[in-house]
């Protein structure tokens, strides 16, 4: 039995707003070649230009992940990356007609049903993993990230913030068939009522709102209907995590453990595991039962035997 790379079966499109700039953006996603992996168009720019979703493109890491190329770039690539990687999405063009991807709701819940109306399709070619072989990490004061081997993919992260709806804050998963959908999707972004302030004097985050954040000021959520997970804020820092990750490129079989890790961290670490050829091998699992095959076309636990491709 063998895992295939997935596409879209059809073009699906929407239509938000962009955080930073509050103006309205469209969006489509289309169905790629094999090995494709994700790819932007800028179709808003002449000759619209490609950008690969690829940790060697990313440009900026402050605030949202951006990647770019020959001077043109598409910021808040992270949920939709997250929410493609998550349902098991290889290859697919992603259109945009602005420098950002549309916030929708701030969390990847929107994406996950946008995908999921355009189904999804194997193609002719089998879906290569990274397996991890030993042990990077990254360090930067306080915070860390780290991979280990590990036979699936597993997300364990802590999170501290001096405020007291938030504190500590540690999640940790083994990620299956429905972990992302039901666990991480629908975690929406974050933030401060007073870096928001700040924000907007520097005409940033000018499409930021309760629509498409918790706002925490100093002691209280200030979105009426409060938060959809007592711990949304580590969840939602595992939602950017598997944004971050999709941008190696291919899944990766490891175990990722992370304290206090944002966008830059995230991907110091991936681009030290892609240089290190001692820290990762191609393979192509092969599950040997049914049970086993299904999880893996999604986000992928436990499987038979690996073949070294
Ligand atoms: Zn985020």
């Amino acid at each position: 039995m063998q895992i295939y790379q997935r596409t879209l079966k059809r073009p699906v499109a929407c239509t938000g707003i962009g955080l930073h700039s509050g103006k309205k953006v469209n969006l489509c996603l289309r169905p790629a070649a094999p090995d494709t992996g994700v790819m932007f168009k800028r179709s808003d720019l002449a000759g619209a230009p490609l950008i690969p979703g690829d940790v060697h493109h990313v440009m900026a890491t402050s605030m949202c992940t951006t990647v770019g190329k020959d001077g043109v770039s598409i910021s808040t690539v992270e949920h939709l990356l997250s929410a493609l990687s998550g349902l098991g999405v290889d290859n697919v063009l992603v259109e945009v007609d602005s420098p950002e991807v549309p916030i929708m709701d701030g969390s990847a819940a929107p994406f996950v049903f946008l995908i999921k109306n355009a189904g999804l399709t194997s193609q002719a070619e089998l879906r290569r993993f990274y397996m991890v072989k030993r042990e990077v990490s990254i360090t930067d004061n306080d915070k860390f990230v780290k991979v280990a081997p590990a036979r699936g993919l597993e997300v364990n992260f802590t999170i501290e913030f001096n405020h007291p709806m938030i504190r500590h804050q540690a999640l940790g998963l083994r990620f299956d068939e429905r972990t992302y959908e039901k666990d991480i999707s629908r975690a929406r972004t974050f933030g401060f009522l007073e870096d928001r302030e700040r924000l907007r004097a520097a005409n940033l985050g000018l499409g930021g709102s309760l629509d498409n954040a918790v706002v925490v000021d100093k002691y209280r959520v200030l979105n009426d209907d409060g938060l959809r997970f007592p711990d949304e804020f580590v969840r939602h820092k595992v939602l950017d995590f598997i944004g971050d990750l999709a941008l190696v490129g291919r899944p990766v079989l490891g175990s990722f453990t992370a304290h206090k890790s944002g966008h830059a961290l995230n991907n110091q670490l991936f681009r030290k595991f892609l240089d290190d050829p001692q820290a990762w091998q191609l393979v192509t699992p092969a599950p040997q039962r049914a049970d086993e095959l299904a999880p893996l076309e999604e986000m992928l636990p436990a499987f038979g035997r690996a073949v070294v491709a």
